[in-house]
């Protein structure tokens, strides 16, 4: 048998399908939305990190992949369910809603990761009063023009969370970029938050309290593009069922000024607040589906480097979903390539 089943439609399951489908293998991507791409689907702006594609933006990327595993004609199944997968000796056979059981020869899991959002911050005391206040990326294109002359923190020590800060500092009277370790951003983004003189950085700051108190600002973040697409109604459903978890909240918000107090006691004082906090694995399906498959202690896949391959035999997961240090398009590519190379000997042998 040759049919191997990828979950997920991201950059690593596109890869991984067109290098099995060139190795004379059967794959079906089986996608949860009702498009390819992944989080390059919420990439507004231009990818320039991609070699070869100039200029273009993560949708476009998404939309030049998909039009290449339509091109080679690979099976894809949009909206997906996964409703059980069953192990039967040397095959695993998979059941979707709605849809008769199919057996495969191997399984790619390649879910990639969403973003962090309010249940990062929610036993953090004072966080359901303020919670309006914090709009968390990349649900939120930010225009700074909509924060000229306020005063702004930003949460989180990475690229994201750098590259906003000194983004939002080109309008805003004061930026505070808040993050509880050591900056994890590239230098260049680190040097040029150095350089403003309107950007204070708080290392090793854990914030302690969240409150509020009168002011004359307007609350809630002024109206933000409309990001649109799949993977975007994805991003805002997690969202909101992490707020919707959070207790309802009957304070009344206007004319309040946010207060975080950090772990030293500084106090902080602050109109808005951007949270660009990183990304947890989408591991729950495969706990929910293969308990025995191992996670390291933050949920990603454990995998072999060389091949992909999990601790189970047959059992690969490619891309973000098993790669918490290198994240980006391109490795999640280049792992498709590795796991589809040692699918092609396994099933070969
Ligand atoms: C705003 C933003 C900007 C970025 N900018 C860049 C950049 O400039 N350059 C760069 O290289 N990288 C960038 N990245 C990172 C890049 O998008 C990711 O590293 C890459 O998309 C990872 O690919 P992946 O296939 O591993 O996972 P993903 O892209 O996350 O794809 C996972 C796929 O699995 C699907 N899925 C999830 N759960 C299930 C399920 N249960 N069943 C079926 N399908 C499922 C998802 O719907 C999705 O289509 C950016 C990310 C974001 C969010």
């Amino acid at each position: 048998m040759k049919a191997v089943a990828i979950i997920g439609g991201g950059p690593a399951g596109m890869s991984c399908a067109l290098w099995c489908k060139l190795y004379g293998l059967e794959p079906v991507i089986i996608e949860r939305t009702s498009e390819l791409g992944g989080l390059q689907n919420l990439n507004c702006k231009t990818n320039a990190w991609v070699l070869g594609l100039l200029d273009h933006s993560g949708p476009e990327i998404a939309k030049l992949y998909q039009q290449h595993i339509e091109e080679k004609k690979i099976p894809i199944i949009y909206d997906a369910k996964l409703e059980s997968i069953e192990r039967q000796a040397e095959k695993f056979q998979i059941k979707l809603r709605g849809q008769e059981a199919q057996n495969f020869a191997a399984i790619v899991w390649a879910t990639g990761t969403r973003i962090r959002g309010h249940e990062s911050l929610s036993s953090i005391p004072g966080f359901e009063k303020i919670k309006e206040l914090i709009s968390f990326a990349p649900l939120d294109g930010v225009n700074p023009e909509l924060y000229a002359g306020k005063t702004i923190a930003v949460l989180g020590g990475g690229d994201n969370a750098y590259q906003s800060a000194c983004l939002i500092a080109r309008a805003a009277k004061r930026v505070y970029l808040i993050h509880r370790s050591q900056a994890r951003a590239q230098q260049q983004l680190i040097n040029q938050a150095i350089e403003l003189k309107n950007l204070t950085i708080y290392h090793h700051s854990e914030i302690r309290s969240l409150s509020t108190k009168p002011s004359d600002a307007r609350l809630a973040h002024p109206e933000q593009p409309e990001l649109t697409g799949a993977s975007m109604r994805i991003a805002r459903d997690e969202y909101n069922a992490a707020d919707e978890a959070l207790e309802a909240d009957s304070v009344d918000l206007s004319q309040k000024l946010t207060l975080l107090i950090l772990q030293d006691g500084q106090k902080i004082e602050t109109e808005y607040i951007f949270a660009r906090l990183g990304y947890l694995p989408n591991s729950e399906i495969i706990t929910q589906f293969m308990p025995e498959l191992e996670l390291d202690s933050t949920n990603y896949v454990k995998v072999d480097p060389y091949t992909m391959q999990t601790s189970l035999a047959g059992v690969y997961a490619i891309g973000d979903l098993s790669d918490p240090i290198n994240p980006c398009v391109p490795t999640a590519v280049a792992s498709g390539t590795v796991a589809a190379r040692d699918i092609e000997k396994l099933l070969s042998s």
